[in-house]
C-alpha cells in the first residue's frame, strides 16, 4: 500500500487498541494502513503497552509516515492496568478514561477508531463531540450468525446440547449445536449465567460507523448483509497482517518471541516444501493438560511435521494457569521429537508471520480466532480447526463450510478461557491424528483445499493494493473525514 495519487489535507485519526492480542495486534496494524493512506495516526497506550507498539511503528517512522505513540499518564489513584498481550478479554480499562477525555479535549481529532471492548469509552468520547468508529475484532460472517441466531433463535427449545440446527437467514446453510455457543449467547435475558466481567450486548450503537479487519471478496454476501440488512457504515481494511512486509515487521508484531527467529527459520529451512503444519491456540486460550496431552498423542502418531506454539495451560492454581514446562507431555515426547526432527515446541510467543509465510508450511491448526483466520487465510493455508471460546465456531464454519478450505478437529465445546476448562472432554488423540493427516497426508480433498487457500490468498493480496477494495476504503474513509474537516 502506498498514499493515494490526491495529496489529502491532513486528517487526525487517534487509535485506541484493547489490551490482548487478537485485539490489539490488529489496531496497531490498522493505524500503520491509515497513515500509509496519508493520515496523521497516533496509537494512544497504557504506559506499559507503549514500548510493544512503538517497536511495531519504528520502520514507519523511520520512512517519514505520520504516526506516533501517545502515551497514557495514568492518574495516582488509578488502579494499575494489566496490558499483557494476553490479558483477558474482560480487563477494565477504566482508569485510562479521565486520560483519555483529557486529551481528546485537548487535540479534538477527527476521529477515533476505539476497540469495542473499552466497554465505558463511548459515553466519555461522545461527551466530547469526537467523532468515534468502532473496532470489535471479528470479521462480517460470525456477526452475520449472531444476528440471524438473535433474530429467529433456532437454539432455543432444544432437547439438547448437541442437537443440530441450522441458522436461518444465511446464503450458506451453517449448522451448529447449542455446545458451540457462547455461553452468554444462551444465558437468558437477565444474564443470570453470564461470566463475571463479561458484558455483551451493544452499550452504545451511536457511533460513525465500523472498521472491519477483512476483505470483501472474502465474504460478500456477509459484508453486504453486515452494511444493509444489519444497517452498519462499515470500511474494511484488511487483511491488515498484510501490511507487515519484511521479516522485521513479522518479527516484532506482539510480544518479543519465546524462541530466537533464526533458529525456528533453520528448522523449517531443513523441511520440505508444504510439510509443516503450524499449530497455535493464539494469544489468549488456555487448554486443559489433558487436552495437550492428547494433542501431542495426536500429532505425533500423524507422522507430519509440526510447529507447535504451547501458550498457556489451564490447570486449577491461582489464576488458572500452570506452567507450560508442566509434566503433561506423553514421556519422552520432548526428547523424540528433538532426535527424529519431526516437532518444534514453542512455549510463549511465536513470530507466527514469520512462519505461516515461510515455504515448508503447509498446514495450519488455528483455533480460529479471526486474526489467525485471516493470517491463514493470507498465507494460502488449508487449516485444521479447533475452536475454543468467543465467535471461534463460527469462523469454524465459514473456514470449513464457506471458504472450504478446513478440515475439523472436533472440538464442539465452547468454552470461556477464564472458566476452568479442565472439565470439558477434550478431542481424543484418534481425532486430531486422522484430522491432521487428512489435511497433510496429500490426499484429493486436501489438494482441492490448498487450491482453492491459494487463490483466497491471492484475493487477500489484490484487495490490499492500489486497486483493490480494502485500499479503496482505506482512501475513502480518509475522504470522508477530509470532507467533513472542510465543512
Ligand atoms: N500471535 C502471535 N504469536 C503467538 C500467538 C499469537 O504472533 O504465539 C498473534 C497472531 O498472529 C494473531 C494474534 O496474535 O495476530 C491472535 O489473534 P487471534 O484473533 O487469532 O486470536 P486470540 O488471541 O484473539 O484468541
Amino acid at each position: 500500500m502506498g498514499s493515494s495519487s490526491a495529496p489529502l489535507p491532513p486528517v487526525e485519526m487517534f487509535f485506541f487498541p484493547f489490551v490482548g492480542g487478537g485485539h490489539q495486534i490488529p489496531m496497531v496494524d490498522i493505524a500503520r494502513v491509515f497513515a500509509a493512506h496519508g493520515a496523521s495516526s497516533t496509537i494512544l497506550a497504557a504506559p506499559s503497552s507503549a514500548p510493544v507498539f512503538q517497536r511495531s511503528i519504528d520502520g514507519d517512522q523511520k520512512s517519514g509516515r505520520a504516526i506516533r505513540v501517545h502515551t497514557f499518564q495514568l492518574h495516582e489513584d488509578a488502579v494499575s492496568l494489566d496490558t499483557d498481550t494476553s490479558a483477558a478479554p474482560s480487563t477494565d480499562t477504566s482508569a485510562l478514561l479521565e486520560p483519555l477525555r483529557e486529551l481528546l479535549i485537548e487535540r479534538k481529532p477527527n476521529c477515533i477508531v476505539v476497540d469495542s471492548f473499552h466497554r465505558w469509552s463511548a459515553e466519555v468520547i461522545d461527551a466530547t463531540g469526537v467523532l468515534r468508529i468502532v473496532f470489535n475484532g471479528n470479521g462480517c460472517f460470525s456477526r452475520c450468525s449472531f444476528e440471524m441466531l438473535d433474530a429467529h433463535k433456532p437454539h432455543e427449545g432444544l432437547d439438547s446440547e448437541y442437537e443440530p440446527f441450522v441458522i436461518p437467514g444465511l446464503p450458506h446453510k451453517i449448522e451448529m449445536t447449542r455446545s458451540q455457543l457462547p455461553h452468554f449467547h444462551k444465558a437468558p435475558p437477565d444474564g443470570g449465567n453470564q461470566p463475571s466481567g463479561h458484558r455483551r450486548g451493544r452499550p452504545n450503537n451511536n457511533h460513525f460507523g465500523v472498521v472491519v479487519n477483512s476483505f470483501y471478496d472474502l465474504e460478500p454476501q456477509y459484508v453486504d448483509c453486515f452494511r444493509n440488512v444489519m444497517g452498519n457504515r462499515a470500511w474494511l481494511v484488511g487483511p491488515v497482517s498484510l501490511f507487515n512486509r519484511n521479516v522485521e515487521d513479522k518479527a516484532v508484531r506482539g510480544k518479543a518471541s519465546s524462541v530466537d527467529e533464526q533458529t525456528c527459520l533453520d528448522w523449517l529451512d531443513a523441511k520440505g516444501p508444504g510439510s509443516v503444519l503450524y499449530v497455535s491456540f493464539g494469544s489468549l486460550a488456555r487448554l486443559s493438560s489433558r487436552q495437550l496431552h492428547e494433542l501431542a498423542h495426536g500429532l505425533e502418531a500423524s507422522g507430519q511435521n509440526f510447529v507447535w506454539v504451547i501458550g498457556k495451560v489451564s490447570g486449577s492454581e491461582g489464576n488458572g494457569e500452570i506452567s507450560a514446562d508442566g509434566d503433561w507431555l506423553p514421556d519422552g515426547f520432548e526428547e523424540r521429537m528433538g532426535e527424529t526432527g519431526q516437532g518444534l515446541l514453542i512455549r510463549g510467543w511465536a513470530p507466527q508471520l514469520l512462519i505461516l509465510e515461510h515455504p515448508s508450511v503447509g498446514g495450519f491448526m488455528t483455533h480460529c480466532g479471526w486474526n489467525s483466520t485471516l493470517e491463514g487465510v493470507s498465507s494460502g493455508l488449508p487449516m485444521v480447526t479447533f475452536p475454543i471460546s468467543a465467535e471461534q465456531f463460527f469462523n469454524e464454519k465459514f473456514i470449513v463450510d464457506v471458504l472450504g478450505i478446513g478440515v475439523k478437529s472436533g472440538s464442539v465445546e465452547w468454552s470461556s478461557w477464564s472458566w476452568r476448562n479442565e472439565v470439558i472432554e477434550p478431542v481424543g488423540r484418534e481425532k486430531v491424528e486422522a484430522a491432521v493427516r487428512k489435511l497433510m497426508g496429500g490426499g484429493v480433498e486436501a489438494e482441492e483445499m490448498r487450491r482453492k487457500a491459494k487463490e483466497v490468498k491471492e484475493m487477500a493480496r489484490r484487495a490490499i493494493n492500489q486497486g483493490g477494495t480494502s485500499y479503496a476504503d482505506a482512501d475513502s474513509l480518509i475522504r470522508e473525514l477530509q470532507n467533513r474537516n472542510g465543512d
